[in-house]
């Protein structure tokens, strides 16, 4: 059965007396190539990291199975997370003759990131592989960055997924590019991102109204950048992008109300930038050394 073929996703759909639903974010792929070079990218990487172990890897919203199919037919285990539970009886007739996937039927916004790798995969290299819904994507991948470490080892190779084409352009943006935000800053935290490939509407059921884009984020296994707290390196990240158009200096003084602005312009010039610097300037080496002096002052005042 070609999942990709039009005809079919609509037979499978009525057949189980469903539709596609707006409020899932759902746009079934309807090209077989895409899929296929999606879960390619995404195990040709697992696969360079961690040739040896057995290869697992996770799905969100693996809709009527085109993606999961692929990754199924590449990697020993699959486990896909479907919110919608009409979509559960045809994840069982598409993917009857897999026995390498689990489907679970729930909201990974709710889930365990953490628990849900332990339970399926133990000790195997795991990757995360999808279709986005676009309402949700930027909780997802910051959920997924947050929630997979064990004993401060991150538990994931990497995240290949498609997001629209503006979101990827912001995830993978450099310091200076007009598109680098808060989101940029943190995922440089973890990994470095790679932009793949376009996907034009035309292959989405129904079509999107964006241009979509795949991209990889590769995952550092051990730490590059050390802090004194994640959290006030993520608060420092929100506070420097709250007021775009404003120099770092005032967005982070109406974001900190407990340092004053006096003294928020002295950290800036002691670290080196110019008093007028904006967030966009500076690379996460940079937001590091600045969340380490916010720490160090807070602990002063306590
Ligand atoms: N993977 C399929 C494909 O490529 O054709 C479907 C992708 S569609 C863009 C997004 C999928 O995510 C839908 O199946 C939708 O029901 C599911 N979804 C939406 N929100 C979700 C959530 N919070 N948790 C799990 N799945 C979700």
């Amino acid at each position: 059965m070609n999942l990709c073929d039009i005809r079919t996703v609509k037979k499978i759909m009525a057949e189980f007396g469903t539709g596609t639903k707006k409020a899932f974010g759902q746009n079934f792929l309807i090209n077989a190539d895409v899929p296929f070079n999606i879960a390619e990218e995404s195990y040709s990487y697992h696969k360079s990291k961690n040739p040896i172990l057995a290869d697992g890897v996770i799905e969100i919203g693996p809709g009527i199975g085109s993606l999961t199919y692929e990754l199924g037919s590449r990697y020993n285990k699959v486990v896909a997370i479907e919110i919608d539970k009409t979509l559960i009886p045809i994840l069982e007739k598409t993917l009857g003759d897999f026995d390498n996937i689990s489907v679970i039927n729930d909201d990974f916004l709710k889930l365990d990131t953490n628990k849900l790798i332990s339970d399926n995969f133990g000790e195997i290299p795991v990757s995360v592989c999808a279709n986005l819904p676009y309402y949700i994507t930027t909780p997802i991948i910051m959920k997924l960055l947050e929630e997979s470490k064990v004993n401060g080892k991150n538990r994931l190779t990497s995240i290949t997924v498609m997001v629209q084409k503006e979101v990827a352009d912001r995830l993978s943006a450099t310091e200076k590019d007009k598109d680098y935000g808060a989101i940029t800053a943190s995922i440089n935290y973890y990994g470095t991102v790679k932009k793949l490939f376009d996907v034009g509407p035309d292959n989405f059921l129904p079509p999107p109204k964006v241009t979509s884009s795949v991209v990889r984020i590769e995952l550092y296994d051990q730490p590059k950048y050390t802090v004194k707290s994640e959290k006030m390196l993520f608060d420092v990240i929100q506070g420097a992008f709250l007021q775009r158009r404003k120099t770092m200096l005032n967005s982070l003084s109406s974001h900190f109300s407990y340092i004053s602005k006096e003294r928020i312009g002295e950290i800036i010039c002691q670290l080196g930038f110019d008093i007028a610097i904006r967030g966009e300037r500076l690379s996460i080496g940079d937001f590091c050394r600045l969340a380490d002096k916010f720490y160090d002052e807070k602990e002063r005042k306590l």
